[in-house]
């Protein structure tokens, strides 16, 4: 961070955690219905609901002000939200924003690479759970492979640097996909990252519980085949990072439930409608919505609300697979 700041007006939860790292979902919408994510007949938010992109802009100068130096925007589809370039053009000029950052399902990256990148975004995370064009198809409800491939391929001609993919495996429907997926992500030199599904709003699709392959399993498969080196990279999340003797791509594994990642946790998130998120796997948090519009145009106001959120982050989450989701929010609310 090349910033000098007070340690007065850092983000500090009551674990002495520093927060440097902030989710901010910019839509609940998408235009995929994944299995995993959401049920196929989704009902969103009314727009009023959602916040605006100024309001997303004054959220994001709030954290930067605050000491966070990492922003990723999420959704729901972040590319579904049409005032994205904006956000991004002017989150990119904050100064002490030192990543900005999307997740996306990539369908639409073949027309907003470029534009974005000459925006300011530094890098991209593509979500891709099949390479077989009719499990993709099944898998998201609604997406195509070849439009998310197109995508990916325009993310690399912009000139984005470690691109990365994220699978989400689950038992039965893509678990033989495994070496697969590493097999292309070693060819087009990109970094993939393996999520275990977490339990995350109800979902009637599957059973959670039988469809659960855990990073253990999934590192396991690849082993066999391409020996994997742990490595002390630490993003201060759940990820753990290996790389492999004959490629420079790093391979990460998401474990929500096996990992005790909490402890170095950095990060918040905030979802759509303005809910500022301690943590992924409680409840807690604070509505900045209210603050934004009761006082608008007011930075002070915003920023004290934020810190003083700071109290209610837990020392650690609560997954269990074994009791009904306690968390009622799907994944697209909460930015994953
Ligand atoms: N729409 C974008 C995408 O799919 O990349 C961004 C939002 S999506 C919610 C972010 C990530 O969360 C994706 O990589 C997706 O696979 C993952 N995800 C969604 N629901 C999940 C769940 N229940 N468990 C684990 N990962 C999930
Ligand atoms: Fe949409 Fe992403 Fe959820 Fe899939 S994982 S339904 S692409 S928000």
């Amino acid at each position: 961070m090349g910033r000098e700041m007070s340690s007065a007006t850092l983000l500090r939860d009551g674990f002495g955690r520093q927060i440097t790292y902030l989710r901010l979902s910019v839509t609940d919408r998408c235009n995929f219905r994944c299995v995993y994510c959401m049920p196929e007949k989704m009902r969103f938010l009314p727009r009023t609901q959602v916040l605006s992109a100024e309001e997303l802009f004054q959220v994001g100068a709030a954290f930067v002000a605050l000491g966070v130096n990492k922003i990723r925007l999420t959704g729901g589809e972040p590319l579904v939200n049409p005032d994205l370039p904006w956000l991004v053009e002017n989150l990119a000029g904050l100064p002490g924003l030192d990543l900005l950052m999307l997740t996306t399902n990539g369908e639409r990256l073949g027309i907003h690479a470029k534009p974005l990148k000459a925006a300011g975004l530094d890098r991209i995370n593509i979500s891709l759970d099949s390479l077989r064009p009719e499990r993709f198809a099944e898998l998201t409800r609604t997406g195509r492979l070849k439009r998310v491939l197109e995508g990916i391929g325009a993310a690399q001609q912009a000139g984005f640097e470690r691109l990365k993919l994220n699978a989400v495996i689950l038992r039965g429907r893509n678990d033989d996909e495994i070496l697969e997926l590493i097999r292309f992500a070693r060819r087009e030199v990109l970094d993939i990252t393996f999520i275990e599904e977490m339990p995350l709003g109800y979902i009637n699709e599957h059973d959670r519980k039988l469809s659960f392959v855990s990073s253990e399993q999934i590192r396991t498969t690849i082993s066999n085949e391409f020996p994997l080196l742990p490595t002390l990279e630490n993003t201060g999340g759940p990820a753990r990072y290996h790389r492999m003797e004959d490629s420079s791509i790093s391979v990460g594994f998401i474990s929500a439930h096996s990992n005790n990642f909490c402890g170095s946790c950095n990060r918040v998130r905030v979802t759509a409608e303005g809910r500022l998120l301690l943590c992924l796997g409680n409840e807690h948090s604070i509505d900045l919505r209210q603050v934004l519009r009761e006082s608008p145009n007011d930075p002070d106001t915003l920023k004290n609300k934020i810190r003083q959120a700071m109290s209610l982050k837990p020392e650690r989450h609560r997954f269990d697979l074994n009791e009904a989701p306690q968390i009622v929010r799907f994944m697209n609310m909460t930015g994953g």
